[in-house]
C-alpha cells in the first residue's frame, strides 16, 4: 500500500492584458495556489484553493505535516485530522480553502489509485455532461459600459451559452441601465443572473429588485453582506427574484446557519474553499434537506472546474420530476490563462454543456512546462 510522500504548494500567476473590476476591487493579475500530493509510488493528485494564493499556500504548509505517511484512500479521516487542527483558529475563511485544496488533491489521487473517476467515488454520474453558465460582464472604464456589456453578453450567446451572469454593484441606477441593456441584447430565451458581491444594503437591494423585475432575472447573487443573515431572510421574503449566496460561506456549520436563516433559494459553495469534495457532499445533503438548490461557485483553474464537473454530474436535483431541472456550474469566461493553458484537456462548452470525463481521478493533468512558466 502506498502512503503520502509529498504535499507541495505552487502559486501560479498571470498578468492580465486587460484589467477589470467588480463591486469590491479590481484585478490586473490572476493568482491561484495549486496543491500536488504525491504518494510513495510516484503517483499524484492535484487540487487548488480559492482565495489569496500566498495565504492559501501558507495554510497548505500548515496542514502538510499532518498528511505525511498517511493513507491517501482515507480522505475522510485525513479531512477530519486537518479540520481538528485548524478549528481552534479558523473555523471559516482561508484556512478552509487550504484544507479544500488538499482534499481535492486527495480525491484526485484516490481516483487514480483505484482507477475510477471521481464521479464514481461520489456515487456515480447521473448525467454525461453538465450544464454551464458563462460568468463575465465585469466592469471596466469603458465610457459606454452598457453597450460594451451588451456586446460581450451577445458573444456568450453566440458561443452557445444558455445562461449568463453579469456584475452589478456600481449603484442601483447604473446597474439597472446595464441589466436592461444586457437583457435586450440576449433576448428572452437566455437566462440572466446578476451578482453584486455583497455590495448593497437591504433597501438598495430591494430598490434594484424593483428596477430589474421586468428583466426575468434567474437569481440575484450576494445582494447583501454575508454576515447579514436577517437581511437575507427579509430580502428573500420580499423579492420576486430568487436569492443566491454561499461563495463566502465555509463548512457545513456555515451553510447550516445560512439555511437555518432561510436566507437563500440557491446555495453556492465553492468546492475549493468550503471544505473540498468531502465537505461539499455534506453541504449538498443539508441543502437537500432544506429544499435549497445548489449551484457551486467556481472561479479558478481547470482543476477546480473539473472538481465541479465531477461533483455536479453526480448530484440529484430537487424537485424530482420526469424532466428534472439541470444543475448549473459556473464557467468563468474572464481572461485567465491559468484556466485555459495550465491543464489538459481543455474544457469547452458545447451547446451550453461540458462533458464529464471517465478518466481516473479528476481526469486532468497539469502540463509541467506551463506550471514552470506560471510559477516563475
Ligand atoms: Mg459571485
Amino acid at each position: 500500500m502506498s502512503t503520502i510522500a509529498r504535499v507541495e504548494a505552487f502559486v501560479v500567476s498571470q498578468k492580465l492584458r486587460r484589467s477589470f473590476y467588480f463591486s469590491q476591487w479590481g484585478y490586473d493579475r490572476r493568482a491561484i495556489c495549486l496543491v500536488r500530493i504525491t504518494d510513495t509510488d510516484g503517483r499524484h493528485g492535484w487540487g487548488e484553493g480559492y482565495g489569496p494564493a500566498d495565504v492559501v499556500r501558507a495554510g497548505v504548509e500548515f496542514f502538510a505535516p499532518l498528511l505525511a505517511g498517511g493513507d491517501p484512500l482515507r480522505t475522510g479521516a485525513l479531512w477530519q485530522r486537518m479540520h481538528a487542527r485548524g478549528a481552534d483558529f479558523a473555523r471559516r475563511g482561508v484556512l478552509l480553502a487550504a484544507l479544500s485544496a488538499i482534499d481535492v488533491a486527495l480525491w484526485d489521487l484516490k481516483g487514480k489509485l483505484l482507477g475510477v473517476p471521481v464521479h464514481a467515488l461520489l456515487g456515480g454520474k447521473r448525467r454525461e455532461a453538465v450544464e454551464v453558465y458563462a460568468t463575465g460582464l465585469y466592469f471596466d472604464d469603458e465610457p459606454e459600459l452598457a453597450t460594451r456589456l451588451a456586446a460581450e453578453a451577445e458573444s456568450y450567446v453566440e458561443q452557445g451559452f444558455r445562461a449568463v451572469k453579469m456584475k452589478v454593484g456600481l449603484g442601483v441606477e447604473a446597474d439597472a441601465v446595464n441589466v436592461h441593456a444586457v437583457r435586450a441584447a440576449i433576448g428572452e430565451r437566455v437566462r440572466l443572473m446578476i451578482d453584486s458581491n455583497h455590495a448593497f444594503s437591504l433597501r438598495e437591494a430591494l430598490d434594484l429588485v424593483c428596477r430589474v423585475e421586468d428583466c426575468d432575472i434567474a437569481w440575484f447573487e450576494e445582494p447583501l453582506s454575508p454576515d447579514d443573515y436577517e437581511g437575507y431572510r427579509e430580502l428573500r421574503r420580499r423579492s420576486p427574484i430568487p436569492i443566491a449566496a454561499g461563495e463566502c460561506e465555509y463548512g457545513l456549520a456555515g451553510f447550516h446557519q445560512l439555511f437555518g436563516a432561510q436566507a437563500v433559494d440557491i446555495a453556492q459553495p465553492d468546492i475549493c474553499a468550503c471544505g473540498g469534495l468531502t465537505e461539499v457532499q455534506r453541504i449538498a445533503a443539508l441543502a437537500r434537506a432544506h429544499h435549497v438548490a445548489l449551484t457551486p461557485h467556481c472561479w479558478g483553474s481547470g482543476i477546480g472546474f473539473a472538481a465541479g464537473l465531477h461533483f455536479l454530474s453526480s448530484v440529484d436535483v430537487l424537485p424530482g420530476r420526469l424532466r428534472t431541472p439541470e444543475p448549473l456550474l459556473e464557467m468563468d469566461r474572464t481572461e485567465n490563462a491559468l484556466r485555459d493553458e495550465l491543464t489538459q484537456p481543455r474544457f469547452r462548452s458545447s451547446d451550453g454543456r461540458v462533458a464529464v470525463s471517465d478518466a481516473p481521478g479528476l481526469g486532468i493533468e497539469v502540463e509541467p512546462d506551463r506550471l514552470k512558466a506560471f510559477t516563475s
